[in-house]
């Protein structure tokens, strides 16, 4: 099996291209062929010299995921697709439309390794990362699917953790930067907390914004619902988000599921509010989205309401996201290629 041309980052294709002899724009023109049109045969690139297609043809395949399946929620207008890989493995992304640009929510890995209680992904297991064309492919059949200037926001909030995917999410994010014109600050890469990870993004000079899934103000508790929590504890990971953020200038997110009955009690809101109160950032509440065979609930209006008040005393922008998609499992923590699409 030849190795994927579309998995190598732009600095890559460069030295590919001064190896063939070729100048250096052809790594710009191969880029916009495999990552825009997305052409599946090397043959199909008019504008590169027909001995070019040929080299490149001997070395490397090119990958192609498909759309398989997509479902949209008729309460609010999210679709979820249901994506085909090269191998026959199936990951999903989430479209979510709004008046102007939307949001685009894609995956990392297929599955993932780290077993969040409340996740339906974790229920897959670990299969395996996706490769840097994965990643951007799934923008590229999304604008196919819903419009070329329908997505201005994109978030890596979908199956799997970024941050031990960076070999492909690092170049990923710089093609979604350079070939479509994807800011920055639209960019939010949400982790659990991968310490090293979290510099190595900050390094990157990626600059996008980061989200931090904290979901418990205590050690003990974070642990049972994360496992990951075991081996890098709430204050190294918030320790890596101020970190984060001095090395970016940006201001990150913590994200925080409530989970009914289990960390949505008063005493879980003060101590978030003792956790956060020196450190500069955006509070997001989510309430759980209920997944089959997963034994959470979601939290009450109230309930939502009085956590919501108690972080307000901080010096923090506390808000409630609303979900969407969750008629399709299409919303937070609902991903996991099984349920209905
Ligand atoms: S919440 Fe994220 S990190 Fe945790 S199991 Fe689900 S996909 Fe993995």
């Amino acid at each position: 099996m030849k190795p994927d041309l579309k998995a190598l980052n732009s600095q890559e294709l460069t030295s590919l291209m001064k190896e063939f002899g070729e100048p250096l724009f052809r790594a710009q023109q191969l880029a916009r062929w495999m990552h825009k049109e997305g052409v599946a045969n090397f043959a199909d690139m008019s504008n590169l010299p027909s001995s070019l297609h040929g080299l490149l043809a001997e070395r490397y395949s090119l990958a192609q995921s498909v759309i398989k399946r997509t479902a949209t929620s008729p309460s609010d207008g999210a679709t979820k697709h249901l994506l085909s890989l090269n191998d026959g493995d199936h990951i999903e992304m989430v479209f979510l439309p709004a008046e102007e640009h939307g949001t685009l929510c894609i995956s990392t890995q297929v599955g993932c390794a780290l077993g969040c209680s409340f996740c339906a992904t974790a229920g897959m297991g670990f299969r395996r990362n996706l490769s840097a064309g994965e990643i951007l492919d799934q923008l590229r059949l999304a604008l196919g699917e819903h419009g070329q200037e329908s997505i201005r926001n994109l978030v890596l909030m979908g199956m799997g953790e970024p941050l031990l995917n960076l070999s492909a999410v690092v170049p990923a994010l710089g093609w979604a930067r350079e070939l479509f014109s994807i800011g920055r600050r639209r960019i939010a890469v949400s982790t659990v907390g991968i310490p090293e990870g979290m510099r190595r993004l900050a390094d990157s000079g990626l600059g996008v914004r980061l989200a931090l899934s904290l979901n418990a103000p205590s050690d003990e508790l974070r642990s049972r619902l994360m496992p990951i929590n075991q081996k890098h504890p709430i204050k190294e990971v918030l320790a890596g988000l101020v970190e984060y953020s001095r090395i970016t200038g940006e201001r990150s997110t913590i994200e925080y599921v409530l989970l009914g009955g289990v960390n949505d009690r008063s005493q879980e809101a003060e101590g978030m509010l003792a956790l956060t109160r020196t450190i500069p950032c955006k509070i997001n509440l989510i309430a759980y989205n209920p997944c089959p065979g997963l034994p959470f609930n979601q939290p009450t209006k109230d309930t939502i309401d009085a956590f919501f008040q108690i972080l307000l005393a901080g010096p923090n922008t506390v808000t409630v996201r609303q979900s969407r998609g969750a008629d399709i499992f299409g919303a937070c923590g609902q991903l996991s290629a099984r349920t209905p699409c």
